[in-house]
Order: structure tokens, then sequence, then C-alpha cells
């Protein structure tokens, strides 16, 4: 986030797109996704590498973002990345609920929380461990499976979510091998679900 003036407040954005939401308990519905330059996260397998460097993209006013996600008329507004909390998040969500959207949070909660949200999704990265003020927020959990050693790694995270959340484990996209383990995982352990991405299936956005 960027203030430029007193009443200018600025985010850089990668995008913003209407789409369905591809994954989790909002799996299909109509979204307008906000995604915000910026993470220092690094995971070795993102598929959003050219979102980092938050330099590299136009900073967009709270206003302009907020008139295009209300003229879009979404079920929900994601605001994605980067790691969206890496930026404080109190204008943009404050603003988009007062127009009264519905707002949800995509993030591995590397950084401190801020915001005001309806639905949290985490999705917890071992390449930066998250910050203790994201635990008590969360909705819904996604651990991205690689290996076995992902699979220790998300039970141990799920440990300090609330009992509610729902727990998904998602295969590192086209990887075989992850696929089988989290089928034989959840075959094991009901209280997880596999999450796939709708979207590329359908190959939408
Ligand atoms: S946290 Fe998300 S955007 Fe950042 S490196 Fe990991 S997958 Fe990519």
């Amino acid at each position: 986030m960027k203030v430029t003036s007193s009443t200018t407040i600025t985010y850089p954005i990668v995008e913003t797109f209407h789409s369905i939401q591809g994954e989790g308990a909002w799996m299909g519905v109509s979204a307008f996704f906000i995604r915000l330059a910026g993470c220092d996260v690094h995971c070795s397998w993102c598929d959003q590498k050219e979102s980092w460097p938050i330099e590299a993209y136009p900073q967009w006013s709270v206003e302009k973002l907020t008139k295009l996600a209300k003229k879009t008329n979404p079920a929900i507004v994601v605001i994605t990345g980067g790691e969206p909390l890496i930026h404080d998040l109190n204008p943009l969500t404050y603003q988009l609920k007062e127009l009264g959207l519905q707002v949800h949070l995509e993030t591995s909660g590397a950084h401190p929380f801020s915001g005001n949200f309806d639905w949290i999704t985490f999705s917890p990265k071992p390449f930066k461990l998250p910050n203790n003020t994201i635990y008590d927020q969360v909705n819904e959990l996604k651990i991205v499976i690689s290996s076995e050693l992902d699979l220790q790694w998300g039970q141990q995270e799920a440990k300090k979510v609330p009992l509610n959340t729902i727990k998904y484990l998602q295969p590192e996209w086209n990887k075989l091998k992850s696929k089988q383990l989290i089928y034989d995982f959840v075959l094991k352990h009901p209280d997880w679900r596999i999450s796939v991405q709708i979207h590329k299936f359908l190959e939408f956005k």
C-alpha cells in the first residue's frame, strides 16, 4: 500500500478480473479478483512468480478498485496475490464492505493480519512461516502437497487453526506422485478433503 496524500491510498495491482472462484468452499461462484503485487515467500513451485516485485506494477487507488468491483456485481470479491498481507488491507477491505460487497482473502499468512473479511483461505508455506496473527481468522486451510514432508507440515499447521476450519489438501498441479499421496491420505484421515482447481479443468482464467 502507498499513501500519496491523506486521501489517496493506492495498491500495486498485477491484475483484476471477473471469473468463478475455482477452488475451496466457494468453488463455482462469481468472483471479482484483485491480485496485489508483492510476495517475499518465494515458493519454489509458485505459478505467480511475476507477481513478486511490487515496483513492477501500477498503483491503483482504493476508489478505482472498489468502484470496479461494485460495477462487476460479483457474489464475492477475492483479494489475492502475491502475498496480500504484505500490505495493510484495512483501507481497501473496509471500503469494499462499505459498498456492501462480500470480501474474501487468499493468503499464506506470512505477514501480520490486517483487513475486514467475510472468509479467509489460509495456505501456509514452509518457505516463510506464518505470522501468529492469522491463525484465529481462518475459515479454510489449504495445504499444497508435493511430498510426504508437506503432509506432516500440514498436520502441524492444522492444529493451530479453529476447530471448524475446513481442511484441504491440494496436489501440486500436474504432479502425479502428489495426487496419489493426497488420495491415500484422505482415505485414512476423513477430516481432510481434496481440493482441485476447477478453473484449470474447465480452462477458465
Ligand atoms: S505465497 Fe503464493 S504468490 Fe507467494 S511465492 Fe508462494 S505461491 Fe507464489
